[in-house]
């Protein structure tokens, strides 16, 4: 049985042509598609630049660019390897009066880490140079 239907995209009446029929042209039939992937899609919030982004999947950065920055980002983790400036930095301010604790805070490292980075013997114009900015 053939019924008289309102397209639910642009509002003209029709005539279905069968019972599976909700829009009254293929084009409508389209818009609607669309209409209905975007309502599927939600805000997420990008792990890396938190940029509020749109997503239909369970993405965790806004794009290929953030997803490949997040990959090359050094661990965060407490134990990271020195870099050239750590070593200096934990003997310069341990220099200073600056407790172990208070410098692996200020890092973000555990205090072995900085121990370590205590430990390490610096050239001597590292030394020099941390008398001179003592002063
Ligand atoms: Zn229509
Ligand atoms: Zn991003």
């Amino acid at each position: 049985m053939r019924k008289t239907m309102i397209c639910p995209v642009c509002g003209k009446s029709f005539v279905q042509r069968n019972c599976r029929q909700i829009s009254c042209s293929r084009a409508c039939g389209r818009r609607r598609e669309a209409a209905r992937h975007r309502a599927q899609k939600h805000e997420a919030v990008c792990r890396n630049c938190g940029k509020v982004f749109l997503t239909a999947d369970k993405a965790v950065y806004c794009s290929a660019e953030c997803r490949i920055t997040a990959a090359r980002a050094p661990m965060r983790d407490k134990d990271r390897e020195h870099t050239v400036d750590t070593a200096y930095l934990c003997q310069k301010w341990h220099r200073e009066g600056m407790d172990i604790r208070e410098i692996a805070e200020i890092l973000r490292r555990s205090v072995e880490s900085v121990n370590l980075a205590l430990a390490v013997r610096l050239g001597p114009e590292d030394y020099a140079m941390m008398e001179e900015y003592a002063r």
